[in-house]
């Protein structure tokens, strides 16, 4: 479904990405893992137009993406959850949901969205006249979450889900990316909790100074102790 190669990436003047690869498969969860600074939010950012390749391919589907403009790719069906749960603070929860939903067309089909995921989120649907900025931070992390699924993505991108947030929280935001997968979207999880995003991904890849340096089933990176010594702070 995803297929990034050789992918290198600056910001001005400065080099973030060298030599980032990997694949994610249709209907998988893929984690993308690394300390501080590997560059897993610049290759989210790539993904979903916001950064411009210098070098290497983005294909979506067969089709190369490589510098296509966010709202082409929400179209296409990829939809980002930024890191930090970037709300848009001044609207309510219900006009938030409709931002994400600005790509697509269908009145009905759009509010089976939201009752999907108000059914996924009561507290959502118990505060949707409420201003976002006054949810507390796991309220913010659902909305974003919410947000990206009103866009009806096929690929869900996750920028660090767990940052900042209680377990229980945690435990609540990774479940339900269960459930989505379950459910048909496939989902590329950027996290730098690796034991958590391990628990959930089918695949992993390894990130340090800007280039993949593993990749492997998630048991196959879970259980080798030297990787996750060097390279996840284990
Ligand atoms: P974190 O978990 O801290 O966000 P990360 O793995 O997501 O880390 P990136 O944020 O992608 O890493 O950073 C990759 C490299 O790009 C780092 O060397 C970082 O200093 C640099 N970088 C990130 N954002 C910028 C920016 N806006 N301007 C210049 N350099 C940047």
């Amino acid at each position: 479904m995803l297929e990034v190669e050789h992918l290198a990436v600056s910001y001005g003047p400065l080099p973030a990405l060298h030599d980032v690869n990997f694949n994610v498969d249709e209907g998988q969860i893929v984690a993308v893992l690394g300390t501080n600074g590997a560059g897993k939010s610049t290759t989210l950012k790539t993904l979903v137009g916001l950064m411009r390749p210098n070098a290497g391919s983005i294909r979506y589907r067969g089709e190369p993406i490589g510098g296509v403009a966010t709202y082409d790719l929400l179209r296409r069906g990829i939809a980002l959850v930024p890191e930090g749960r970037r709300v848009f603070a001044h609207s309510t929860v219900q006009e938030n949901l409709e931002l994400g939903a600005i790509s697509r067309t269908s009145n009905a089909e759009i509010q089976q969205s939201f009752e999907r995921i108000y059914a996924l989120f009561p507290r959502l649907k118990d505060r949707r006249t409420q201003l976002a900025g006054s949810l507390s931070g796991g309220e913010q992390q659902m909305l974003a979450i919410g947000r990206a699924m009103a866009s009806k993505p096929a690929l869900l991108l996750l920028d660090e889900p767990s940052m900042g947030l209680a377990p229980i929280f945690v435990n609540q935001i990774f479940e339900l990316l269960v459930e989505l997968n379950e459910q048909g979207t496939t989902i590329l999880v950027v996290e730098q909790n690796a034991n958590l995003a391990l628990e959930i991904a089918d695949r992993a890849y390894v990130l340090d100074g800007g280039r993949t340096v593993l990749s492997g089933s998630a048991d196959e990176i879970m259980n080798n102790e030297a990787v996750t010594a060097a390279y996840l702070g284990a």
